[in-house]
């Protein structure tokens, strides 16, 4: 059992009015830790904390800030089981993902960043009498607010572009998630970054997360979580030009072609529709598959699914954990419900499964396979965000890529089939930020990530996220001696 206290200019400290919030394993239902119920009083004083904090860090060097991210980097690998650990621990995933995927990620996006800045070319305009300079500043002050289904790894991604860039930070976990947001407050600490450059402040969404958007002294918005709540953020936000990112909900499909290995590819298709228990924005949630192969891709699909070890997360087993929370399970539970009403069947899962004593009060649900919706039902064009996969009929290329582009989302896509010439030519036609041929997941981190319609604005990774965490501004100098 933890107290995690807020972490502003360089303190760990209780919030103003010392309300906490219960934290809870989701796989077991004991509570492991309070976190402060902060306040608009707590981000005036993270914001108070950048402000003194910022002038100097804006003037270090590219060079010198990356040091302080690869510092940050090799502390973080150190304490890699404790990241892992945590992570299990706090949102109920199998360690063997929290290691491959958390851990790991956290560590390579303070490395990857610090030396992709250093290495960032400034861009230069000659013209016959003049020189341009395009140089990147700082932004100023960065909100960073993050979901709880890849907690470190999506912080991460955001707290290193946004310091090596020169910016001061205000970071927002989901109160659901706070540890290894904690833990991150503790290295920084550790390594002696300067104070008031990170700050880490913990509470309910619409309370302290609704005013770190609101604070006009933020300049700079990036945040990861649903449609919805990026709705709000967008109002609140816009009015003030602030600089905003949104990577938002997706219902991704997944093409099966009809030159599909199935059985090659079978694992790979499967883990797309339920790594994390559903639960990651890019999760292939409709399988949309060539009429020649359906059935049999059916029953390779329900083979290999029907073998996935759900239990225990710490296990080294375990394929799949529990979801989030018994009030998210409960979400998706009615999304199965409905899925009945609209006329699916239910072929694999839909129950929680029995466990032993421990995870009694767990959120477990089985891996759900359903078949027979109408590509067009609620069920096969909203979110739901748990271990529920729908399967779809196609024929044509094209009903493929109609189906596939009937909801309000687009954000990924994943096509399988021999002919990569033909994957490319789907691919463009998919109304999407991303897709993947014969691969899910695979992620270079120079490369643009984002998605279009509801699934959000703006591109992070690479250099787009150096971009978006600084100012352009360009010098144009004419020499003025003869
Ligand atoms: P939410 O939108 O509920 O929450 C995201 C974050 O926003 C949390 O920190 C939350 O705090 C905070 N928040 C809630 N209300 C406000 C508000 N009014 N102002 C500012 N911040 C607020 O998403 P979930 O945490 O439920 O995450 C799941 C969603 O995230 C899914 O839709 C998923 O698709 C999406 N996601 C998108 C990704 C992408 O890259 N496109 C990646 C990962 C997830 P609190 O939790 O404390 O309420």
């Amino acid at each position: 059992m933890i107290n995690i206290q807020n972490y502003i200019n360089g303190k760990f400290i209780n919030s103003i009015n010392n309300e906490v919030i219960e934290n809870y394993n989701p796989a077991t239902g004991e509570e492991i830790a309070t976190i402060p119920r902060s306040s608009p009083k707590d981000i005036q004083n993270a914001v108070n904390a950048c402000e003194k904090a910022k002038l100097s860090w804006s003037k270090l060097s590219i060079s010198e800030r990356s040091k302080w991210l690869d510092k940050i980097a090799n502390e973080l690998e150190k304490r890699f089981e404790d990241v892992s650990k945590l992570e299990s621990i706090d949102t109920g995933k199998p360690i063997s993902l929290a290691r491959t995927v958390d851990a790991t990620r956290s560590v390579s996006n303070f490395r990857f960043f610090a030396n992709l800045a250093k290495n960032m070319k400034e861009k230069q305009f000659e013209m016959n009498d003049a020189m341009n300079n395009v140089i990147n500043k700082p932004v100023g002050i960065a909100g960073l607010i993050t979901p709880w289904n890849l907690p470190l790894y999506l912080l991460s991604w955001k707290v290193a572009p946004a310091l090596v860039m020169g910016n001061c930070i205000i970071a927002k976990p989901s109160e659901l998630t706070p540890m290894t947001a904690n833990l991150l407050a503790e290295i920084i600490d550790d390594v002696g970054l300067p104070k008031g450059v990170f700050n880490l402040v913990h509470g309910y969404g619409n309370e302290c997360g609704q005013a770190v958007v609101e604070h006009p002294e933020i300049n700079l918005i990036s945040f990861t979580g649903g449609t919805e709540t990026g709705k709000i953020v967008a109002k609140t936000a816009a009015p003030m030009f602030k600089k905003i990112s949104l990577e938002l909900g997706g219902k991704n499909a997944t093409i099966i072609l009809k030159d599909t290995d199935i059985k090659s590819n079978i694992k790979n298709i499967a883990k797309s529709a339920f790594l994390n228990q559903g639960q990651v924005c890019l999760c292939g949630s409709r399988i949309l598959v060539h009429e020649s192969i359906y059935s049999s891709f059916l029953e390779e699909l329900l083979k290999y699914v029907s073998t996935m070890k759900i239990g225990d997360p710490l296990n080294e087993d375990t394929q799949l954990g529990s979801l989030i929370s018994c009030e998210h399970r409960e979400k998706v539970e009615s999304y199965i419900k409905l899925a009945i009403e609209e006329g699916g069947e239910v072929v694999l899962g839909g129950e929680r499964p029995k466990l032993n004593e421990k995870f009694a009060n767990g959120a477990f649900l089985e891996p759900t396979v359903i078949i027979g919706l109408n590509h067009n039902s609620r069920t096969a064009t909203e979110e739901i965000f748990g271990p529920v996969v729908t399967i779809h009929k196609f024929n044509e290329i094209d009903d493929a890529i109609n189906i596939a582009n009937c909801t309000k989302y687009g954000l990924a896509a994943s096509i399988w089939t021999q002919d990569t010439n033909l994957g490319e030519s789907i691919a463009e036609r998919l109304d999407t930020g991303m897709v993947w041929i014969n691969c899910w997941l695979h992620r270079d981190l120079r490369v643009p990530f984002g998605g279009v319609k509801s699934s959000g604005l703006g591109r992070e990774g690479g250099l787009y996220s150096l971009q978006f965490f600084s100012e352009l501004q360009n010098i144009c100098t004419m020499d003025n001696t003869n």
